[in-house]
């Protein structure tokens, strides 16, 4: 496969945590705790990404648009729906109105809590991509699946259940999150990231063709702190992280994403 060169992504998943004040106090702090690391790394850096809880939303928004902010940000979850009689959904035309980039589909929370099918999350992944989101579809393995299938079967038959409709060239992004990893403390080790993902990259190659997975970013994910990302960032296959629980210490989470790739230490 082609080297190309990835703008590696740095996404905070904020789960339901902060308020919408919060969220202002948080943005701020990041933006300014990121700013030196800019100056330091230049335009080569990670690109750095939030998640807030969609009653953030709008007001993340108006802070990052008036102080030009360079910060984007997602849903959590969109709905299959474009709009109608559906009670406490979102539309990714919602989304997409209030500038979001990105939206995570299939979080294993949705999967497990909600009972989200991979079905529904093909519908999903259309949904946004029709809105001009970026899909950020999180895949991964429970502890009993490593156990029984080996640590790619199961990421895999996910991403392939959610491609299966899908054609051209789709932006979309693909956060590797084995289940039992997240909010454990016990994060894969980068060889098995790098194993996942280069599974996962591979199968992007054969149903999309090689530019679509040589320019599709695959992040890792579960319990990332700054004293692992560095393993994970070196990783050839690995351009990136969604980070859960760290990402509410808003020091820790610009730590993580000052962690370069090309600074490759
Ligand atoms: C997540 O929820 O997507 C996640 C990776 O959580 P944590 O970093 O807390 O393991």
């Amino acid at each position: 496969m082609a080297q190309v060169s990835r703008i590696p992504l740095i996404a905070g998943n904020w789960k339901m945590n902060l308020d919408h004040l919060q969220a202002i106090a948080t943005v701020q702090k990041l933006d300014w705790t990121l700013k030196d690391a800019r100056h330091d790394y230049g335009a080569a850096g990670s690109e750095v990404a939030v998640f807030p809880p969609f009653t953030d939303l709008r007001s993340v928004q108006n802070l990052i648009a008036a102080d030009k902010l360079d910060i984007v940000f997602g849903g959590q979850d969109l709905s299959e729906h474009e709009a109608g009689a559906y009670t406490g959904e979102i539309s990714g035309a919602f989304l997409k109105g209030l500038d979001c980039t990105y939206v995570l589909i299939g979080h294993s929370e949705r999967r497990t809590l909600h009972g989200e099918t991979d079905q529904q999350l093909a519908r999903k992944f259309s949904s946004a991509v029709k809105h001009g989101l970026v899909p950020v579809l999180c895949v991964g393995e429970t502890a009993d699946d490593l156990e029984v299938h080996g640590p790619s079967a199961v990421p895999v038959a996910q991403l392939r259940a959610t491609l299966a409709g899908v054609t051209g060239t789709p932006n979309f992004v693909i956060a590797y999150e084995p289940v039992w990893a997240i909010g454990s403390g016990q994060a894969a080790t980068p060889d098995q990231a790098e194993q996942v993902a280069a599974t996962l990259r591979a199968t992007v190659a054969e149903l999309l063709g090689e530019e679509t997975a040589d320019a599709t970013r695959i992040l890792y994910g579960g319990s990332v702190k700054s004293s692992n990302i560095a393993g994970f960032m070196r990783q050839p296959n690995v351009d990136g992280a969604l980070v859960g629980g760290a990402s509410l210490d808003v020091t820790e989470f610009a730590s993580i994403a000052r962690f370069q790739k090309h600074v490759g230490t």
